[in-house]
C-alpha cells in the first residue's frame, strides 16, 4: 500500500510559494490509517514507551492511536495559551519571526521513555523545540517519527543525534 498516494498537494497554502501536504485523504481511509500505525510500530521495534507526544495539531491524530497501541500516555504539545495547567515554553525561529510551543509541566516524569510524533518534518524547528521541552522535563527521547519528511529542507540535521524515522519522503 503506497501511503504517499493518500497525501494531497495544495499549492500556495497557507501562503504563496508553499506546497501544503494535506493528510486528510489519508485520515479518511481506515485501511491507510491502520497501515500507518502498523508501519510506525514496526519502525519503533520492541521498546518500552511511557509517553507519546503529539505536536499540535496534525500530530495529535497518529500520536493518540500510537499511544493506545503502545499502552502509553498521550501528551499534547500546543501553541501558546491553549494548555490550561502550568506549562513550560520553548521558542524557535521561523523564516520570519519566532513561534512558541508549550507542554504541561507535569506531562513527563524524569527518566520516562518518550516517542515524539508529527505529520510533517520540514525545517525541523518545530520538532527541535519539542525535543527541548521533553528533555527539560527529564524525558528520554527514544524516537521521533513523522508521516513524511521534506528532504530538501534538511530537517533531520536539526534533530541530530536523535533517532528520526518517517514513512515516506518528498
Ligand atoms: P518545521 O518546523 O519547518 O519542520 O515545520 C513542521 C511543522 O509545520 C509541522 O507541524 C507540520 O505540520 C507543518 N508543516 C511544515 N511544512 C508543511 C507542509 N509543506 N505541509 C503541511 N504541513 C507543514
Amino acid at each position: 500500500m503506497k501511503l504517499e498516494t493518500y497525501i494531497r498537494d495544495i499549492q500556495d497554502f497557507p501562503k504563496p510559494g508553499i506546497v501544503y501536504k494535506d493528510i486528510t485523504p489519508l485520515l479518511q481511509n481506515p485501511e491507510a490509517m491502520r497501515e500507518g500505525v502498523k508501519r510506525f510500530l514496526e519502525n519503533l521495534g520492541d521498546v518500552k514507551i511511557d509517553k507519546v507526544v503529539g505536536i499540535e495539531s496534525r500530530g495529535f491524530f497518529f500520536a493518540t492511536l500510537l499511544a493506545e497501541k503502545l499502552n502509553a500516555g498521550f501528551i499534547p504539545i500546543r501553541k501558546p495559551g491553549k494548555l490550561p495547567f502550568t506549562t513550560i515554553k520553548e521558542s524557535y525561529s521561523l523564516e520570519y519571526g519566532t513561534d512558541t510551543l508549550e507542554i504541561h509541566s507535569d506531562a513527563i516524569q524524569k527518566g520516562e521513555k518518550v516517542l515524539i510524533h508529527d505529520d510533517v518534518l520540514a525545517t525541523g524547528g518545530t520538532a527541535a523545540a519539542a525535543c527541548k521541552l521533553v528533555e527539560d522535563l527529564g524525558g528520554e527521547i527514544v524516537q521521533l517519527n513523522f508521516l513524511m519528511d521534506l528532504d530538501f529542507l534538511k530537517g533531520r540535521e536539526k534533530l541530530v543525534p536523535h533517532n528520526v524515522t518517517s514513512l515516506f519522503t518528498f
